[in-house]
């Protein structure tokens, strides 16, 4: 499987993706795309008060990567804000480490489940219950929806080695 950068991890998805200027109808206000990471990056940095740093190490990426992309969330939002465009949020370059991955046994489809929701009831493309999950560890340590450990000894996880966690 191609990875062209490594997973960024983002801990939740955001509740509203789509932010737009009162009163204008939607399709004539221009769109600014916001990915998920970058929302994610605003959060830690911005509303959490995180120092570059924890945030860039909670996100499992380094500094400097955390750095452009904060830079970037910002300018977008910026942008929206002060020129009155419509903010989406969607897309990007990232992995929600809460996530399950399933593989099944008999037609090989693979998917992604989120923690806390309970173990898939069947194959989503064969309806079989021939699968099992395909990343192994981590499976007892979901908690429900917030992954907000701090002070976790995060900082040697450096860019660049978790994608040979499999
Ligand atoms: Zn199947």
């Amino acid at each position: 499987m191609a990875r062209p950068r490594c997973c960024r991890h983002v801990d939740e998805l955001p509740a509203v993706r789509h932010f737009k200027p009162q009163g204008i109808p939607l399709h004539r206000v221009p769109e600014v795309l916001l990915a998920v990471e970058e929302l994610e990056a605003i959060r830690l940095a911005d509303l959490e008060g995180l120092y570059q740093e924890e945030a860039a190490a909670r996100m499992n990426v380094s500094r400097a990567t955390f750095g452009r992309i904060i830079e970037s969330a910002r300018r977008k939002v910026a942008e929206a804000i002060v020129t009155g465009k419509a903010l989406r949020i969607e897309g990007g370059d990232f992995e929600m480490p809460n996530m399950r991955t399933f593989v099944c046994t008999d037609c090989q489809h693979s998917w992604q489940s989120p923690c806390g929701t309970g173990r898939p009831s069947e194959c989503p493309s064969c309806h079989k219950q021939n699968f099992h999950r395909a990343d192994g560890e981590g499976g007892g340590q979901c908690g429900h929806g917030h992954g907000h450990a701090h002070g976790h000894g995060h900082g040697q996880h450096q860019h660049g080695s978790c994608c040979g966690r499999r």
